[in-house]
């Protein structure tokens, strides 16, 4: 990580003139640091300042241009060793060579090849980007080469191979302010290859024969003031080309080892004679990680699954690829064919689109603009629901298409059926598989019953085939749920909460009229404040019960909750799109009937918010969950929280999404703070959320998130804390995420959690919070200071917590047997 906003806020003037074009000196520094502004945009910081902070905050693998104008390519630039930690973010470019001793044809057919080998996927141009110019000993070849290519590929970027100076030199000239890549200098024309880099000001790539060599000359080349390096590492084989990647990157990234701070060049070719095995090392060197990969010659099936693989790869896990929202037709439908509608998302379309096009059946997909976000997402963000589906389904035209009215949704959407069929009237809803290996053989009964109802013949064909199939998937249907009642057998405190509400929650009608009298009031707050999540219309029977405004399981569970620790009852009512307001006012009021806790109201629905909160008793005590930076929440809940004083969650979701690192997160939270100071709200009245992200992604998004934690002191004095807890289990199976959950609350509190939004069923979650615990607590705080822990002296309990400190940490990678290890 380089400097961090508060070590950048340390260096500026404190003027707060805006000059740069922010509020305050604090707002430019985050962004600073988040890379997100320039340190030049302040005109008060002194020159050398500005050159150690730009230095400090220069990526590990410095970015190398090369080409120029409209085609710039950058290489490098890269912060992470995993995607997922964040994101990669220069691609590497793919081609192939030319040499001065090629047939003219030879030359020909590999510039046509250039021009041939283009595709388009998802509204991305793939082709080969970059070629290698080799010098064979005829230096006035090369020169018209690169004249040539410079004229019919202009495109294309350049690595210039030659022994000889003089002749890179005139080859050089020849691109002008188009930058090629010199190739290169190696230990015996060291001096002179520098020399020819630093007068025409092109990068250079660094020849070595073993990883020691590169190292030596990218320091001397460093020293010399060149900047603008890339590295060949000469290895030896497959094995040395895959080791040598990963150290050059990981020395780079961990140890901020400089002269490895730079792309890397690999020629898979150098290992193999075997066209095949050559892709299958430049896909290795996608992967991990080359910035330039030259193969013998391009084929157009091997660089095109390159070519996606790195689009894969390089893709920002942070903004998903999207597909045109539209009607798809898929083998051929007409007018009896099923319509099947899901989301954007484009890895949902691809699934999706492929199980119909693997099925035969002629099927209409309608793809539903949802900003990229999958089905439940995009449901829960208010971007999928009945309304505006069946808006979608209106206006896109496909009633024309079709004799039928049969609609297929997602299987994860079998809650909102009867709204769209109330929203689209005349069609029939049909809900599909959850999963989509399951359409194949919903699509063909579905084909079949449309078929019939409307007295087309039958395909005899495909009936017999779809009886077959829909006996095999009830039959693997059913498997799975034995096996998962055989595995599955929780702790008491682990039990689904569902089920005991089952038992608790039988109580005549007498009884239930005495506790509207006696409420059960909440527990007095110690410890970290416990935001109880079980309230939640994504639950079975609780979403029933507020669907059918049906207040005794939630009353139940309410008090339930009350009486397991909770300090706030968070009533997560989803985007609540239809009968928003009433729906909101009607839960808050049903549950302030049995209890004194504090609401959280959790809607993504800002109407519905302010009527839930209006209809609270102590409407001032309620707890707003959550408001974020986007504008349409922000400008209509900022100003009501003020004007009612209660408290709310600052969610840091920014406009691209989940903040990808500690300095992302602060710049965010500066950003919308400062918003809600300008409504009136103080710090004091602000929780912020950083987002907990599941372990199944990886510890490093914790570790950012607790380095956030760290700085908030400082950049928001005053300001509380939450995390939605369980989203850091999210995934795993059931009985293993209290071990999750528990541990990572005693990680939080090093960092003075204030609270979280927790399941209370856990009665040793509940009772970690409220301090019980501080002996365990004091071990994972030790670990996490880095003091030796000796595993062989602990009790089992502790082992197990010992255990998860390492998963949480990365210290251990993330396994379901992490425990059993
Ligand atoms: Fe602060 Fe410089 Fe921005 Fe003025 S221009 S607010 S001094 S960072």
């Amino acid at each position: 990580m380089g400097l961090t906003g508060i070590q950048i806020l340390k260096k500026l003037p404190k003027k707060n003139c805006e000059e740069c074009g922010y509020p305050t000196c604090m707002a430019f520094a985050m962004k600073v640091a988040a890379g997100q502004a320039d340190i030049n945009a302040c005109p008060y910081v002194d020159p050398a300042v500005k050159e150690e902070i730009a230095e400090a905050s220069a990526p590990p693998v410095r970015i190398i241009k090369l080409g120029g104008g409209e085609y710039t390519y950058s290489l490098g630039g890269e912060t992470v060793l995993f995607r997922h930690e964040k994101r990669f973010e220069n691609p590497p470019l793919i081609g192939t060579f030319i040499s001065t001793e090629m047939q003219e044809e030879e030359i020909t057919r590999r510039i046509k090849l250039y021009k041939q080998l283009q595709w388009e996927r998802v509204g991305i141009k793939l082709k080969p980007e970059v070629l290698c110019l080799q010098d064979k000993g005829n230096g006035n070849k090369l020169q018209e080469i690169t004249q040539r290519i410079r004229n019919e590929l202009p495109w294309v970027a350049l690595i210039l191979s030659s022994l000889n100076s003089d002749t890179l030199r005139k080859a050089i000239e020849i691109c002008g302010d188009f930058k090629p890549l010199i190739y290169g200098a190696n230990s015996q024309n060291f001096e002179e290859f520098v020399q020819l880099a630093l007068e025409t000001k092109v990068p250079l790539t660094i020849i070595g024969n073993s990883l020691d060599e590169v190292s030596q000359l990218s320091e001397k080349a460093l020293q010399k003031g060149l900047k603008e390096l890339v590295l060949d590492p000469g290895s030896q084989g497959v094995k040395e080309l895959f080791e040598d990647l990963i150290i050059i990157r990981r020395s780079a990234i961990k140890k901020r080892f400089k002269p490895f701070g730079f792309p890397i060049i690999t020629f898979p070719y150098r290992y193999t004679d075997f066209y095949l095995l050559e892709i299958l090392i430049a896909s290795v060197a996608v992967c991990k990680y080359a910035s330039l990969i030259l193969l013998s010659d391009l084929k157009a099936e091997a660089l095109y699954n390159l070519m996606v693989e790195k689009m894969n790869i390089y893709t920002d896990p942070q903004k998903p690829l999207v597909v045109e929202e539209g009607i798809y037709p898929v083998n051929g439908p007409d007018e009896y064919s099923p319509v099947v509608i899901t989301c954007n998302f484009a890895l949902t379309y691809f699934i999706v689109n492929g199980e119909i096009e693997s099925s035969r059946i002629p099927t209409w997909l309608l793809i539903k603009n949802t900003d990229g976000l999958s089905v439940l997402t995009a449901w829960a963000a208010g971007k999928f629901g009945a309304d505006s589906i069946a808006e979608f389904v209106k206006k896109c035209g496909i009633e024309e298409k079709i004799k039928h009215r049969k609609l297929e949704i997602p299987g994860y959407l079998a809650g909102i059926k009867g709204e769209l069929e109330d929203e689209l009237p005349g069609w029939e809803i049909i809900v599909g598989p959850r999963e989509a290996s399951g359409l194949p053989s919903a699509l063909k009964k579905l084909y079949q019953e449309i078929k019939e109802s409307a007295g087309v013949k039958k395909d005899k064909k495909v009936e017999k085939e779809t009886v077959k199939e829909i006996k095999e998937k009830k039959e693997t249907e059913e498997k799975p749920e034995e096996k998962k009642v055989e595995e599955i057998k929780p702790k008491e405190s682990e039990v689904k909460k569902e089920e005991k509400i089952s038992v608790v929650s039988i109580v005549s009608s007498e009884e239930k009229k005495e506790e509207k009298v006696e409420k059960i009031k909440p527990r007095e707050k110690k410890g970290v404040i416990c935001i109880a999540e079980s309230i939640n219309i994504m639950s079975k029977k609780i979403g029933g019960a507020m669907k059918a405004r049906d207040p005794k399981p939630i009353q139940d569970m309410a008090k339930e909750e009350t009486e397991l620790g909770a300090d706030y009852l968070d009533l997560n009512i989803g985007p609540a799109k239809k009968n928003g307001t009433e729906f909101a006012s009607w839960i808050v009021k049903v549950v302030e009937e049995v209890v004194d806790t504090p609401i959280s109201l959790d809607t993504t629905n800002p109407e519905a918010m302010i009527a839930g909160i209006k209809a609270s008793k102590k409407p001032d005590k309620c707890l707003i969950n959550s408001i974020t930076i986007q504008p349409e929440r922000l400008e209509k809940l900022g100003p009501f929280a003020a004007e009612i004083g209660c408290d709310v969650v600052a969610l840091l979701w920014g406009a691209e999404g989940l903040p990808r690192d500690a300095n992302e997160r602060a710049a965010l939270a500066v950003e919308l703070i400062t918003k809600l100071n300008e409504y009136g709200i103080p710090n004091e009245k602000i929780w912020i959320d950083p987002i907990i992200t599941p372990i199944t992604l990886g510890a490093e998004q914790l570790k950012e998130s607790f380095i956030f934690l760290s700085m908030l002191s400082e950049i928001a004095p005053g300001a509380k804390t939450t995390v939605g807890l369980s989203n850091v289990s999210n995934g795993v199976a059931f009985r293993l995420r209290p071990y999750l959950n528990r541990v990572l609350l005693m990680m939080l509190m090093k960092y003075n959690i204030y609270s979280a939004i927790v399941d209370v069923y856990d009665k040793e979650l509940v009772e970690i919070a409220k301090g019980k615990h501080p002996d365990w607590v004091a071990l994972v705080h030790k670990m996490m200071d880095g003091d030796e822990v000796d595993s062989k002296t602990l009790s089992p309990k502790e082992l197990e917590i010992y255990k998860t400190v390492k998963v949480l940490t990365g210290e251990t990678i993330f396994s379901e047997s992490w425990l059993e290890i």
